[in-house]
């Protein structure tokens, strides 16, 4: 007979590593299915400083790998495959991949979101070296310099004001002449001294050499072309979060993020979704491995459940959590 698994984790990133290591720890028969190396957006992160407990920092690469090994130790096994499809409902849920069809009693989404890109030439080569995706990762490199956001919605406007904070000089680059964000984020923004906001303006070039040193700009209403001289450009124009595998079995939310309650759980029981794949305010590795564990606490209890035995907790749970 084919194998059932306990829990199947699509992703390896820190949400999914960490839901696989408590789901291991916990005893259930885990199968983490990843489609290149551990670590998700982490691993191509080249300095995370964010993350407690290193205080020099650590690499982001690193990090991955070693989340990777602690899910191992505690008896998680990693399959390198992508998913094609899955069909969730049932008691038994099948995820396709490349190397065949595995089956698992609970899944946990653990597939992320990805920044969308400006789509210049040389983009990807100056990632870390002058452009960022996340200002809440990178922000304080910029310590009295002048940097570049670009984007007009929650996150451009919430990046800018951070930023504001930081660096000497912040020029907030719109493509349209006004603000997608939030009421709340006009005012601070209009009235901190160091900001200036250029509308109907995008991005046309990255300028640089070993790094990157300033920007082109094409005011698209007028077609007039200029450069401005910037130690970094923050692209803050949205996220692609990885749901087609399920679109039309998950609910999700506007934007394609999988909506849950804060324990993760999803509208189908036995599936959830941890990290950055789902609706959430902070996208950060400590909130998805905090996720990460829920889930693997909700897969637990929901096992528990229809093995007939809940324990007290999984009683607790259901009693203010009702399985959908
Ligand atoms: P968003 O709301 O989709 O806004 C993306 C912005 O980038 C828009 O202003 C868009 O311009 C612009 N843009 C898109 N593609 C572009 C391109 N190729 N070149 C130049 N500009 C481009 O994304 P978000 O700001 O990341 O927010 C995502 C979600 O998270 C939203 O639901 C938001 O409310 C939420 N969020 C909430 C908070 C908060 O509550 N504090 C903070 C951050 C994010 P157009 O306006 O012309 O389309």
């Amino acid at each position: 007979m084919e194998h059932i698994y306990d829990m199947i984790v699509i992703g390896g990133g820190p949400a999914g590593y960490t839901a696989a290591l408590y789901g291991s720890r916990a005893g259930l028969d885990t199968l983490v299915l990843e489609k290149q190396s551990a670590g998700g957006q982490m691993a191509i992160t080249n300095r995370v400083d964010n993350y407690p407990g290193f205080p020099e920092g650590i690499d982001g690469y690193r990090l991955g790998q070693s989340m990777e090994q602690g899910a191992r130790r505690s008896g998680a096994k990693t399959e390198y495959a992508e998913v094609t499809a899955v069909r969730l409902a049932g008691a038994v849920k099948e995820v396709d991949t490349g190397a065949g069809t595995f089956r698992a009693r609970t899944v946990v989404l653990a597939t992320g979101a990805e920044p969308r890109e400006l789509g210049l030439p040389g983009e990807g080569a100056l990632v870390g070296r002058g452009l960022h995706y996340c200002a809440a990762c990178d922000g304080m490199f910029y310590r009295g310099k002048t940097v570049v956001v670009v984007g007009g919605g929650n996150t451009a406007a919430a990046d800018a004001l951070m930023l504001s904070r930081l660096a000497q000089r912040v020029i907030l680059v719109h493509r349209r002449d006004s603000l997608r964000a939030a009421k709340i984020y006009h005012q601070p923004l209009k009235s901190a001294a160091n900001v200036e906001l250029r509308w109907n303006t995008v991005l046309t070039e990255l300028v640089c050499g070993d790094k990157l040193t300033g920007v082109g700009l094409r005011n698209v209403l007028t077609g007039e072309e200029s450069r401005l001289a910037c130690h970094g450009v923050f692209v803050s124009i949205g996220r692609r979060p990885a749901t087609e595998l399920v679109r039309g079995q998950l609910v999700l939310d506007e934007g394609g993020y999988v909506m849950t309650d804060e324990s993760t759980r999803t509208n189908v029981p036995g599936v959830f979704a941890p990290g950055d794949v789902r609706t959430k305010a902070l996208r950060q590795i400590v909130t998805a491995v905090a996720d990460g564990a829920m889930a693997a606490q909700g897969a637990e209890e929901y096992l528990a459940a229809r093995d007939g035995a809940p324990s007290p907790q999984a009683k607790n749970l259901l009693k203010d959590f009702p399985l959908k």
